[in-house]
């Protein structure tokens, strides 16, 4: 009754529509600008190196595979760059000063980053066992209020709604880096004006899919509370 319900795909396909419509913009704009070279012939690693002394910052720098697979790592203090990221294209500058610009952020000890390290626990347990506790509880709850499912689900929704907070705290921290990271770029002499606008394109497709997962996240938060909250349990 659950997975096969017409409400859920009513809430759901929106929410993955935009997903997978984000994945896909932010692909294409991103390959788009990786056959650019940048102008001054800057791979990953000296865009990396040249804000990391610009930013009095010391990070290990490491190469991963993939494609904008890219990330910063504050447990060891590491920016990690795709195969990708390390061509001197337009694209790879956007991918590797947002990276660093999360560096910045740890390093300043920006609120929003550190709330989301402190809930990224609960918000993974929230997406899997809060799922499946509001599942378990609708299946053996009554339509009593009072009734262990009904409780369970209870309890199932507010593990979830950890996940969803998870993902609305996500904004203001990827929004955050890419403004760095564009004016990082700037400040550093290290773009043309039409380059400004090349790495404002990847980074806006990158921050259009924050904005899918967040919403996605809502929309199935809210799914599972009209089923808990609302409408009859058959
Ligand atoms: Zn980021």
């Amino acid at each position: 009754m659950f997975f096969f319900d017409p409400l859920y795909l009513l809430f759901a396909i929106p929410g993955m529509l935009l997903v997978f419509w984000a994945q896909w913009k932010v692909k294409s704009t991103f390959s788009k600008y990786a056959r650019v070279p940048n102008s001054y012939g800057l791979s990953g690693y000296d865009v990396a190196r040249r804000l990391m002394s610009a930013e009095g910052l010391n990070l290990q720098v490491n190469q991963v595979p993939g494609e904008l697979t890219d990330f910063y790592n504050p447990a060891d203090k590491s920016i990690n760059l795709s195969q990708s990221s390390i061509q001197p294209s337009v694209g790879a500058m956007a991918v590797v000063a947002h990276e660093l610009g999360h560096a910045v952020q740890d390093k300043q000890g920006y609120t929003p980053m550190r709330l989301r390290s402190s809930i990224v626990g609960v918000a993974t347990l929230g997406t899997n066992l809060g799922t499946w506790l509001v599942f378990l509880g609708l299946i053996f709850g009554g339509a009593s209020r009072s009734s262990f499912g009904f409780q369970m689900a209870v309890v199932g929704l507010i593990l979830f709604s950890a996940a969803v907070l998870f993902t609305l705290v996500t904004l203001p921290v990827e929004l955050n880096a890419s403004k760095r990271a564009r004016q990082m770029l700037i400040a550093n002499g290290m773009v043309s004006p039409q380059e400004q606008a090349a790495v404002k394109d990847v980074l806006n497709a990158a921050a259009m899919t924050y904005v899918a997962a967040a919403a996605s996240s809502i929309l199935t938060f809210l799914y599972l509370a009209y089923r808990v909250f609302g409408g009859r349990r058959d």
